[in-house]
C-alpha cells in the first residue's frame, strides 16, 4: 500500500471510532470526549513506539469499539479486513464476565497474545495511567488509583518485549503515578 492509501485507511478508522464513541465520554471531572483515549493510543504507538505496521495503528484506534460500542468483529472485518478484526479481539475483553475475571484473564492472557495486540495493550495501558495520575475518574480515591496501578503492573509484565520504547515510557508513567498518589495522601 503506498502512503496516501495508508493515510486513507488510518483516516477511516478514526471516522469511523469517532462515530462510534461519539456519544461515550471518559470517566475524569471534565467527561473528555471518549475518541481522545483511542487517538493517544495510536500516537503513542507511531511516535513513541516508532510503529508504522498500519494494522497496528488501525487496531490501536478501534481498540474499544467492539468492547464499548454497539460494533461487531464482522463490521471491522468488512471494513478493515481480518488481520484488524483479530487484534482488536485480542484485546476485548468478553463482557459476559464479572470485572475481576476479566481483570485476571488480562494478566493470564496477555503473554499469549500476538505481538501486535502486545502492543495495542501496552499502549492502552500507557494512555490510562497517565491519566490516573493527571485526569483520574471522578470520585476515584487514592486507594482505588493505587489498585489500577499495581493492576496494569501485573498486565505489563507479561507484554514485556514487544516495544522497549513503550516499556520504558510505561515505567515512567508508573513511577510518577505513584509519586503523584505518595503526594496526595501525605
Ligand atoms: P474500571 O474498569 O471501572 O475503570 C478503569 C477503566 O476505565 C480503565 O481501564 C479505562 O479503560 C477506563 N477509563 C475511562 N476514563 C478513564 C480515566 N480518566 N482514567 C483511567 N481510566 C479510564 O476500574 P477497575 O474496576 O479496574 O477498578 C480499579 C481497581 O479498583 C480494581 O483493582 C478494583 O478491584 C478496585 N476497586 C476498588 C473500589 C474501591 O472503592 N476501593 C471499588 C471498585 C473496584 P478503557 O481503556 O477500556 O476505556
Ligand atoms: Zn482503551
Amino acid at each position: 500500500m503506498n502512503e496516501i492509501s495508508e493515510t486513507v485507511a488510518l483516516l477511516k478508522a478514526l471516522h469511523f471510532a469517532s462515530i462510534k464513541h461519539k456519544d461515550q465520554r471518559r470517566k475524569d471531572i471534565e467527561a473528555s470526549p471518549y475518541i481522545n483515549h483511542p487517538i493517544e493510543v495510536a500516537e503513542l504507538l507511531a511516535r513513541v513506539g516508532q510503529v508504522t505496521d498500519l494494522v497496528v495503528l488501525q487496531s490501536a484506534i478501534l481498540h474499544d469499539t467492539i468492547e464499548d460500542t454497539q460494533t461487531t468483529a464482522e463490521e471491522i472485518e468488512a471494513l478493515f479486513g481480518a488481520e484488524v478484526r483479530s487484534v482488536v479481539l485480542e484485546v476485548t475483553d468478553d463482557r459476559n464476565l464479572l470485572k475481576q475475571e476479566r481483570k485476571r484473564l488480562q494478566i493470564e492472557h496477555a503473554p499469549h497474545i500476538s505481538t501486535r495486540a502486545q502492543m495495542v495493550k501496552l499502549a492502552d495501558k500507557i494512555s490510562n495511567v497517565r491519566a490516573i495520575e493527571q485526569t483520574p475518574p471522578a470520585n476515584w480515591s487514592l486507594e482505588r488509583r493505587r489498585e489500577y496501578l499495581d493492576w496494569t503492573e501485573q498486565v505489563v509484565a507479561g507484554l514485556r518485549g514487544c516495544n522497549s520504547h513503550l516499556e520504558q515510557l510505561y515505567d515512567q508513567y508508573l513511577e510518577s503515578g505513584r509519586a503523584k498518589l505518595d503526594s496526595e495522601g501525605a
